[in-house]
């Protein structure tokens, strides 16, 4: 199945500014377009060394994929899912990746568990043969679901038996702080990065503007609404957007409770989360939409750092105070927006 961007960008202004690129007062726009990591991706950044650094980033992101891959058997992943207990040596992206993902595990209580490789491939999740496990084998496989049963001693990771890893949940909020540093690196002070719907942006436009992004309507087709934003990541997670039709005729979408074995089903139909840092949107997007909207809204007033956007299927948007000036629904979505302070 084709995996649809949660948001995608608005070019209008994007292709006035190609139209008027011959005026030497504008910089330089570089764009590159290409799969990775299971998804399309998109790097557009402006000034003179763009169109190098975007060739470096795409590089990385390559790299980084031919490690964290669960399917190649050549990657740092598949060699620690196949170890047999053994401790295996990883680069330090991995053991930086895996230490981030754990920290993420523990503050969420687990909503997002880099360990919930074996229920995703009973589900077929991993495979793209869809088929809904017993209550039986879940139980079974939950056994196998644990971060506290992962150890990591400097750059060599250790599995207990039985206990494989995924990224999918912060790979590409990896990948896009990664990159973004890359074409700073170069130089680069206005760039969008969109690694199939993580959305990074550095700077903002070259005309001064911010960034127009579209948050997707999890329900109808297009956006619900307009998000602007300058040099802050934003990320949306969705049952949406890659699910399954059972034999039962109910539809099993690709996030897992941890606690639970099954798909999410909770009322909450997107999480869109912005944040200076793509990782932290990456990984809080898949893991309060796990958790609901309570318990979001729970964890938003007790760490506050991050804003959000959350959409349920009772029509209902809530967002939290940092964002409400930014957000503007179309005009044609008749839904209700709830806007979320602190206590
Ligand atoms: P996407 O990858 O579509 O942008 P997410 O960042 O929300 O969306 O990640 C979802 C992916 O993470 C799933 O496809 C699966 O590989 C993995 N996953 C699903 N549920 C969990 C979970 N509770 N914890 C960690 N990873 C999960
Ligand atoms: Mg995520």
């Amino acid at each position: 199945m084709k995996r649809k961007t949660a948001i995608v960008l608005i070019f209008c202004v994007m292709l006035f500014i190609t139209a008027c690129s011959d005026n030497s007062s504008e910089p330089k726009k570089s764009s590159a377009d290409f799969f990775a990591m299971d998804t399309y991706m998109n790097i557009t950044a402006y000034g003179e060394n763009a169109k190098q650094a975007i060739s470096q980033a795409k590089k990385q992101i390559k790299h980084l994929d031919s490690l964290w891959s669960v399917t190649d058997e050549n990657s740092e992943i598949y060699a620690v899912n196949h170890s047999n207990g053994k401790p295996t040596e990883v680069s330090k992206e991995t053991a930086e990746l895996l230490t981030f993902s754990l920290k993420m595990s523990k503050r969420t209580k687990g909503a997002i568990d880099p360990t919930i490789y074996p229920i995703l491939n009973a589900w077929g999740f991993t495979t793209e043969k869809y088929r809904i496990p017993s209550q039986n084998e879940i139980k079974s496989l939950l056994k196998r679901v644990g971060y506290d049963k992962v150890r990591l001693i400097d750059n060599s990771i250790q599995l207990a038996s039985g206990i494989m890893l995924d990224f999918g949940a912060v790979g590409k909020g990896y990948a896009s702080e990664i990159s973004a540093e890359i074409l700073r690196n170069n130089g680069v002070s206005s760039a969008l990065l969109d690694l199939g719907g993580n959305i990074k942006t550095i700077g903002s436009k070259p005309d001064g503007s911010e960034w127009r992004l579209g948050v997707r309507n999890p329900k109808g087709k297009g956006n619900i609404g307009v998000l602007s934003v300058s040099d802050l990541a934003v990320v949306t997670s969705g049952n949406y957007e890659r699910y399954f039709t059972g034999k039962d005729g109910k539809t099993y979408g690709h996030i897992i409770d941890p606690a639970t074995g099954q798909p999410v089903e909770n009322g909450l139909l997107s999480v869109t989360i912005i944040a200076k840092d793509g990782k932290l949107c990456d990984a809080l997007s898949t893991s309060l939409f796990v958790m609901g909207l309570d318990k979001a809204i729970e964890h938003w007033r007790k760490y506050k750092d991050f804003d959000m956007i959350l959409i349920t299927d009772d029509e209902k948007i809530y967002l939290t105070n940092g964002v409400r000036d930014k957000f503007s629904v179309n005009k044609d979505n008749n839904v209700k927006v709830n806007v979320i302070n602190f206590k």
